[in-house]
């Protein structure tokens, strides 16, 4: 068997495609739509980051505004600096850059953001949503990795699924969405690993998905045939990116596979649109 690919690109192209119907709603309205982006000193990663996310904003017509702190300011400024988006109505969406300067608690300075305006899902508040079976904003690679399962077309009910990676902001809101939508689902991390129990798990894997940071931690040989493979795994090698899947092995017997880079990483940033416009509509968020 040859895999079909989840194509990554197309499948944010669509979901870009269908919010401008309701950005152009908004703006006829006069209903504002601005992400805020808060960064705390200057960083080249960091760049790479707003210049991408300046530019996604503005193809659609949101209204995109960074700012940058000081490096040297203390938490309890930088919350303040969020407390005044959370107040200022001209404001939709808010997004927090990480890393963050040592020192300062990344969840903290999330607990603050308002829920309503959390664009990436990371309030606890949110991320507490999913457990109760009532996403609202969710971490956008999550919705990523939600909305490649849906373009595969499979009923998750009953399907054993694997999560291999247990990060706060991937791993488990991504594993309670699944338990949401009744697949059975194990949830491997690096104790799994550590005791060699990993192929093990991957190979009954109906659906695996698989957030690591490891390249081709997972070998093309376990895949169960006809498999969903999802791969949020981003790793720089020699020059290249990689998945933490061996992709070349894995497509020959997966049903579907989301290649890298390709896959998750598009679909992420046309989630975080999607996040900022159901932000900005300020209605019932029901999502993932
Ligand atoms: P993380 O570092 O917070 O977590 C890594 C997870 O992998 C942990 O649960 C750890 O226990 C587990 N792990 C480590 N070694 C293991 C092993 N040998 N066997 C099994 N499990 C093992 O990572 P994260 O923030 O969830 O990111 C994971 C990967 O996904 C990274 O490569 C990151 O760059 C990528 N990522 C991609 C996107 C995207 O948009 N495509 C977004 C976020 C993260």
């Amino acid at each position: 068997m040859t895999a079909k690919i989840l194509d990554g690109k197309s499948i944010a192209q669509r979901i870009k495609d269908g919010l401008k119907a309701e950005i152009e709603v908004l703006k006829k309205e006069g209903s504002p739509l601005k992400l805020a982006a808060v960064q705390v000193g200057e960083s080249e990663a960091s760049g790479v980051y707003t210049r991408a996310q300046k530019k996604n904003c503005e193809k659609l017509g949101i209204d995109y505004e960074l700012t940058i702190l000081d490096e040297g300011l203390g938490q309890k400024e930088i919350i303040e600096h969020i407390q005044k988006l959370n107040q200022d109505d001209s404001v939709t969406g808010i997004i927090l850059q990480l890393p963050l300067p040592q020192g300062i608690s990344a969840v903290e300075v999330q607990s603050k953001i308002d829920v309503g305006k959390d664009v990436e899902g990371v309030n606890p508040a949110n991320l507490g949503w999913i457990t109760y079976g009532k996403p609202r904003l969710i971490p956008c690679t999550v919705a990523a990795v939600m909305e490649l399962i849906k373009a595969a077309g499979v009923d998750l009910y009953g399907k054993e699924a694997v999560m291999v990676g247990h990060s706060d902001i991937v791993g488990k809101p991504v594993a309670l969405l699944l338990l949401n939508k009744f697949a059975t689902t194990s949830v491997c991390h690096i104790a799994t690993g550590e005791r060699g129990n990993l192929a093990e798990y991957v190979r009954k894997a109906e659906l695996l998905i698989v957030a690591v940071g490891k390249a081709n931690l997972v070998k093309g040989e376990w895949i169960k045939e006809g498999a969903i493979v999802i791969d949020v795994g981003i790793n720089r090698v020699e020059g290249k990116i990689l998945g933490d899947v061996e992709f070349e092995e894995a497509k020959e017997r997966a049903g579907w596979i989301t290649p890298v880079p390709g896959g998750v990483g598009p679909v992420t940033t046309a989630m975080l649109l999607r996040n900022t416009v159901m932000a900005a509509r300020k209605e019932e968020k029901e999502n993932g």
